[in-house]
């Protein structure tokens, strides 16, 4: 018997939810250390993206391999079952990320695509400095 009130349940999700371990955040503190500042979850922007850094005219998108079917990675494999379903869903969730950076670029938006699993690696600060330096070029 699962005896948590709602209100318990709740508590505890939030709790869980904001360990700083979420992809996002790795990439937020990275930068926040790095003296940036930027806006998170704007939805001004075509395709939403995770972090906007206005002075630099760069979005930043962190994206889960699986929906956003990172290219030749072991986490973006469509489940045998159902792929009916899965392979035009995935598709779809492909060629509407392309539309959205495509329309950032139109509008001169540096567009930056950081992958879940680099972010998962232990040397995952290769990545963060190849993002710093996609940003301002240091
Ligand atoms: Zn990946």
């Amino acid at each position: 018997m699962d005896d948590l009130t709602t209100e318990q349940r709740h508590v505890n999700m939030s709790h869980i939810q904001s360990k700083n371990t979420k992809p996002e955040m790795i990439v937020r503190k990275y930068l926040f250390s790095k003296g940036f500042r930027y806006r998170v979850n704007d939805k001004r922007y075509p395709g939403h993206p995770d972090i906007v850094l206005p002075k630099y005219k760069t979005v930043i998108f962190i994206n889960g391999c699986f929906w956003h079917q990172h290219p030749n990675c072991k986490y973006a494999s469509i489940p045998k079952t159902n792929k009916e379903y899965w392979i035009p869903k995935l598709q779809k969730n492909v060629e509407r990320d392309k539309l959205n950076y495509k329309k950032l670029s139109k509008l001169g938006w540096n567009v930056i695509v950081i992958w879940e699993c680099e972010l998962k690696k232990m040397d995952n600060i290769k990545v963060l400095q190849q993002t710093l330096y996609k940003i301002c070029g240091k």
